[in-house]
């Protein structure tokens, strides 16, 4: 395999080290300690195990973390009531509502009705427009580690091409914002996209997230470019068991690539780092702190 291994589990724990330092000195020095708040409504599998492992990683970096699971039939007014209570707390700096909602909540007026400098996902309406319009905001966790692994492995990013595969709200759309604010040239392709294999081709950095078990082949990539794989896909495995894979067929992708990601251990371990990062910044901003940087 003649590309680099581009390791987000150990980047992942750099960053949650650097979180808990920070937490201390918040502490210490300030006698604060950043809270996180995360919702879940329902019984969903995935986000089950999603929800324990925040609340696990925030406890372990030395945060607070408060746990709310609601039952699969709350009403629209008693999550956005618990959203009031949980806005107005000095105690929570950042909010998390597990998506996917079940089907009778609003997602869009859910997440809307979070404090937007409590938004710890960035996924509110203002801090879509602020990163959008190259301000200060709340940047998505799952993004915002593929820019941290990107720019850790290249320097800059400038005059790069990058293609993103995928265009939703929560990866492909936030992460071609985050490739344009470093100057790279981005080409945001998706399910309409025409001879999608040519427009890989032309990437220097490329971004699958699409949720599609290893779509993208190895001659897709041109050569030496930079994979990020962002897709989380289970399948059949041998002897019945089921197993992870990305949305790149990672053994051809890496014969080709310069630098790649692999799933699992690549751009997951980073969302959760990302989330408690972002939790210190907003506890830094609330309180009128220098933020990490
Ligand atoms: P969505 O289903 O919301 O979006 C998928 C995107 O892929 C859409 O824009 C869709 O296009 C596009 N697409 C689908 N099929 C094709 C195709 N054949 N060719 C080109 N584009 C296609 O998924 P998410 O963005 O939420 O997630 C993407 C992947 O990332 C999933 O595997 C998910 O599990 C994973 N994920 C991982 C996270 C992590 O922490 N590592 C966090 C979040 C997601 P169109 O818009 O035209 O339909």
């Amino acid at each position: 395999m003649p590309a680099t291994l581009i390791d987000g589990k150990a980047f992942a724990a750099r960053v949650r080290a650097k979180v808990a330092d920070h937490v201390t000195r918040l502490r210490e020095e300030h006698g604060l300690v950043p809270g996180l708040a995360v919702v879940l409504v329902g019984e969903d599998p995935a986000s089950q195990v999603y929800v324990r492992s925040k609340g696990k990683q925030t406890a372990e970096a030395g945060m607070a973390s408060f746990e709310h699971k609601l039952d699969v039939k709350t009403s629209e007014s008693d999550l956005l009531a618990l959203i009031a209570k949980l806005n107005a707390d000095p105690e929570v700096h950042g909010i998390l509502v597990q998506l996917p909602l079940p089907a009778h909540l609003d997602s869009d007026l859910v997440i809307n009705s979070i404090d937007p400098a409590k938004d710890v996902d960035g996924f509110h309406i203002s801090n879509v427009g602020l990163l959008g319009t190259g301000q200060k905001s709340m940047v998505p966790c799952t993004p915002l580690g593929c820019l941290m692994m990107l720019r850790d492995h290249h320097g800059s990013l400038s005059g790069m091409n990058a293609v993103v595969v995928g265009r939703s709200n929560i990866v492909g759309k936030p992460m071609a914002q985050l490739l344009l604010g470093d100057s790279c040239t981005v080409t945001i392709a998706h399910s309409r996209t025409r001879n999608l294999a040519e427009v890989c081709r032309g990437a220097d950095i490329l971004v699958a997230a699409v949720g599609r078990p290893e779509m993208i082949p190895g001659d897709w990539v041109k050569p030496g470019a930079t994979v990020i794989d962002v897709g989380i896909n289970r399948v059949e495995g041998a002897e019945g068991k089921t197993r992870l894979v990305g949305d790149v067929d990672f053994a051809s992708c890496a014969e080709v690539a310069g630098a790649i990601t692999p799933v699992p251990g690549g751009v997951g371990p980073m969302t959760i780092a990302c989330l408690l990062a972002n939790t210190v910044t907003a506890c830094c901003r609330a309180n009128g702190l220098t933020e990490p940087e």
